[in-house]
């Protein structure tokens, strides 16, 4: 393994133009480092998305409105990471608030996919996932609502994982949609991921979402083998409209997987199609709530005093959210607003539990499910941002994942002909992280895609 300085040039020479840190100081590093470590993790650097609190560290969710925000505690994962020995090594960019698919809503301007630094790196964890893709960390941490990890992992060519809804606490995550939000691995390959994973996860008391279970050593469950494993194909994520790049490169991974001695059986998922606009107003509404905290008040941006507070509040909020978050704000405040809650965010409460039901369904015919974990590959700077609709579909195949609160993995799975990466995503039963586990394992030890490096 590379050493961390090593690591530190390595930003030093490919940062300006990837742009994945918004923060990092190199002292606190340097004397972190000068510390005998000790732990799971001693001494690897692993990089830390903005919305996740680092004491006395900026922590501003690419936000306007959270600017000079320097949290006084940690995250509970951050905790975890400190005690297993690792080092913290600054923060990574995101979409504002988490609200995007391309780190294009950040208020620092867009990180680069370093495949092709004219592209985006995917989003919201855009920077965790170009960071770990350009070789700038091995490790970083993401947070996923509705694809967050997976999608920027599969465009960067590194694996993500997003766990069962209730394994990571989100202590001192900075909340977007609480019933949906997790924290999760982006790494360089699967059995990182699984050493990651395996210091984050487990209860906390101060995350009352969080599942009491034992503490599970996830590297246990890097087994090579998939023999009598059953793969569950939905028949709605091969669908016409698909990268046909992205559909070849999936059926082939597929292929590699029943070579190893799994067995497919096909599946319907069939409530799927209307889980992006169920996601849109659930998602959305949560949001909404969760903002509002954000008053010029307590912290970050303060607007003007001058006319009393109303309008301080009102200039702080105008001011401080970016175009994305206004619209979430308003799109949430409406379907949560008297008249309209039993229509829209009642509504899409129940069609949750439909896609939920879905998925218990499946699972009782197969193991795990795999799907692209995107419909196309990274697309270009700029291409959707005017685009609402278009940038939300690029989520269609990670968001159910999130409103069943299951777990799910996307592992590099070949490219594009224009040399993009494409990620397979591998969906699992409530916390059977370890079939993941086991499941991309021995597809990325049988295959090297993991092993090619973006050119910079
Ligand atoms: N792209 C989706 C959104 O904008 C998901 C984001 C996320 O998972 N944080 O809501």
């Amino acid at each position: 393994m590379k050493t961390y300085n090593e690591y530190l040039k390595r930003i030093d020479e490919v940062d300006g133009r990837i742009r994945a840190f918004v923060h990092i100081d190199r002292e606190a590093i340097h004397e972190e480092a000068r510390r005998a470590k000790q732990g799971f993790l001693a001494g690897v650097p692993v990089a830390i998305k903005d919305n996740l609190c680092v004491r006395g560290e900026p922590t501003t969710c690419a936000s306007r409105i959270l600017a000079g925000f320097r949290p006084p505690y940690d995250a509970k994962v951050v905790e975890k990471l400190r005690a297993s020995g690792a080092l913290l090594f600054g923060k990574v960019n995101m979409d504002e608030f988490a609200f995007g698919s391309s780190c294009e809503t950040s208020c620092y301007g867009p990180t680069r996919n370093p495949w092709d630094t004219g592209r985006i790196p995917g989003g919201s964890s855009g920077g965790s996932a170009a960071a770990v893709s350009s070789g700038e960390v091995p490790m970083a941490l993401g947070s996923d609502t509705g694809g967050s990890i997976r999608q920027p992992a599969a465009l960067c060519g590194v694996v993500g994982l997003k766990p069962t809804y209730g394994v990571v606490s989100r202590y001192g995550l900075i909340a977007f949609a609480s019933s949906l939000d997790q924290i999760g691995p982006i790494t360089k390959n699967v059995a990182d991921a699984a050493r990651l994973l395996t210091v984050i996860a487990g209860h906390d008391e101060r995350d009352s979402t969080s599942v009491e279970r034992k503490g599970t050593d996830y590297t246990k469950a890097l087994i090579k083998d998939v023999r009598g494993l059953t793969i569950g194909i939905p028949k709605e994520y091969f669908i016409a409209g698909i990268d046909p790049d992205v559909d070849r490169a999936v059926k082939k991974a597929i292929q590699c997987l029943r070579d190893c001695g799994a067995h497919t059986v096909d599946i319907s998922l069939p409530h799927s199609r209307y889980a992006v606009s169920c996601y849109y107003i659930i998602a959305p509404a949560e949001a909404s709530s969760n903002l509002g905290r954000y008053d010029g008040v307590q912290y970050g941006l303060r607007g003007d005093e001058s006319r009393g507070m109303i309008d301080m509040y009102s200039d702080t909020r105008t001011r401080g959210f970016g175009a994305e978050a206004k619209r979430r704000i308003l799109l949430g405040t409406f379907s949560l607003s008297s008249g309209y809650y039993d229509a829209y965010y009642l509504k899409a409460l129940k069609v949750r539990t439909k896609i939920t039901e879905d998925f218990t369904n499946a699972f009782k015919q197969c193991d795990v499910i795999i799907t692209p974990t995107t419909p196309t590959a990274a697309f270009k700077i700029g291409e959707r941002v005017n685009d609402p609709l278009r940038m939300y579909l690029s989520d269609i195949f990670t968001i159910p994942a999130n409103l069943a609160g299951i777990p799910g993995i996307s592992v590099p799975c070949g490219f594009t002909g224009e040399h993009l990466p494409v990620g397979m995503q591998i969906l699992g039963k409530h916390f059977d992280e370890e079939t993941l586990f086991r499941a991309a394992y021995t597809f990325e030890q049988n295959t090297d895609h993991h092993l090619k490096e973006p050119p910079l």
